[in-house]
């Protein structure tokens, strides 16, 4: 029986593995590899429920072709919520779970499933065998890299409990939300400051309906940066800056594979910290309890511009970004020249053919690939891809 190995049960392993079982008609035998949190990863871990998605509870269909069906579990599981509500991300976690649990009953008969929990530490591509930290090694035929991108800040949100000593957050994107919601959840007191260079947070979601007229771009006669750049200015004058904004995004993929390295690298200089903040929003409720917080002054934001910068408190909480640099078992492979860096540092291109990358490892040739609705259609054609390869 062919072996598919994907290591990481984060959304992007657990939605290829769902995706194989959901479209094998032949016997296979899937490996899942997930030192951690199986089904959640790192966004939807089981954490504190306060952390809400920052997507819109009737946009997280896990299915490319039923993005409802997040939102319709939600009312099977009679949680009170409308279609536009930022739900607890917990309850993705659930969602996730639940959709792997069934898959693995419904698909018994055809695809044999089984899950180590393990940390991953080499792969012996001579032998095609996945070598674990403390589990026998395992061979496969096809394999899927899924392991995300490591977040560097290491923080734990029960360490900061019995204190209210000040903190500062180094960054101010989604991750700082976060850290700052979950110290408003415990009744934190203390004071909080957020520095990065330019000092930006996210902006906020506004709800649209179906009727509020939307820009349509077509970038395939010009898809040059300053072209584009143009055309979206010239757009957000006519139209709200959230629409005008969100209407890139299906082009995104395109014009980041098309654009040269000179195009990509000035983009990523300067224009990708606007960029992050327009297009990566935050639910109306964290934005309330910033926006609260800055009032009251326990929140302070600061700019530090780009000279070295050193904490005055004894609490740092590094938010700035994920970085797989620090990730141990990924500078193997890329030592291994099992997989090569992009020339940005984004993300990783396999170079063996039996071995896959999905979600947002693909950001250096994808560059739009961290969220659910690139993934959901990611990891359902990988699946459709290995199912053909073996
Ligand atoms: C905090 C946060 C909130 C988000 N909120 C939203 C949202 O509201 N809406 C949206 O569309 N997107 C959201 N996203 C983006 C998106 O959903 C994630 O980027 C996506 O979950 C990525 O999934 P992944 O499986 O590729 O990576 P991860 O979730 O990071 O999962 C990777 C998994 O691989 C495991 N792993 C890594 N290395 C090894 C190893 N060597 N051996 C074994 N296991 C290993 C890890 O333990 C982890 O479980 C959010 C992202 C984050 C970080």
């Amino acid at each position: 029986m062919k072996s598919i190995g994907i290591i990481g049960g984060g959304f992007s392993g657990t939605m290829t593995a769902i995706g194989l079982m959901k479209n094998s008609t032949a016997k296979i035998q899937i490996y899942l590899f997930e030192k951690d949190n199986l089904a959640r990863g790192l966004a939807y871990a089981d954490i504190d429920s306060h952390l809400l998605l920052n997507v819109r509870a009737d946009q997280m269909g896990a299915f490319p072709d039923d993005i409802g069906h997040f939102y319709q579990w939600l009312q099977d599981k009679k949680i009170e919520c409308e279609p536009s509500d930022f739900i607890s991300r917990k309850f993705y976690g659930d969602y996730l779970s639940e959709l792997l649990n069934s898959a693995v009953k419904e698909s018994a008969a055809v695809v044999k499933v089984k899950i180590i929990k393990n940390q991953v530490i080499d792969i012996d591509t001579e032998l095609k065998k996945i070598v674990f930290e403390t589990h026998a090694p395992v061979k496969v035929d096809e394999l899927v890299l899924a392991m995300g991108l490591k977040s560097p800040s290491g923080f734990n949100f029960t360490d900061i409990k019995q204190s209210d000593e000040p903190i500062t957050i180094i960054g101010t994107s989604l991750s700082m939300v976060d850290v700052v919601v979950y110290l408003k959840s415990i009744n934190y007191q203390g004071q909080i400051i957020a520095v990065s260079r330019r000092g930006r947070t996210p902006k906020e979601h506004q709800f649209y309906d179906s009727s509020v007229s939307r820009p349509v771009y077509d970038f395939t006669k010009n898809h040059s940066l300053s072209f584009v750049f143009e055309t979206i200015k010239n757009n957000l004058k006519i139209y709200e800056w959230r629409l005008g904004i969100d209407a890139v995004r299906p082009h995104s993929q395109f014009l980041w594979s098309h654009w040269t390295i000179r195009e990509r690298s000035q983009f990523l200089r300067y224009l990708r910290a606007l960029w992050d903040i327009h297009r990566h929003r935050i639910s109306p409720v964290h934005q309330k309890i910033l926006e609260d917080l800055k009032t009251s002054g326990q929140l302070k934001i600061k700019t530090i511009g780009f000279k070295p910068y050193t904490p005055t408190t004894k609490i740092v909480i590094k938010c700035h970004g994920p970085n797989q640099l620090n990730n141990h078992f990924l500078q193997k492979l890329i030592e291994k020249k099992i997989v090569s860096e992009d020339c940005f540092h984004l993300g990783i291109e396999s170079n063996k053919k039996w071995i896959h990358t999905i979600g947002p490892l693909r950001r250096g040739q994808l560059w739009e690939c961290t969220a659910v609705s690139e993934i959901r259609v990611q990891a359902k054609q990988l699946a459709i891809e290995l199912l053909a390869a073996l």
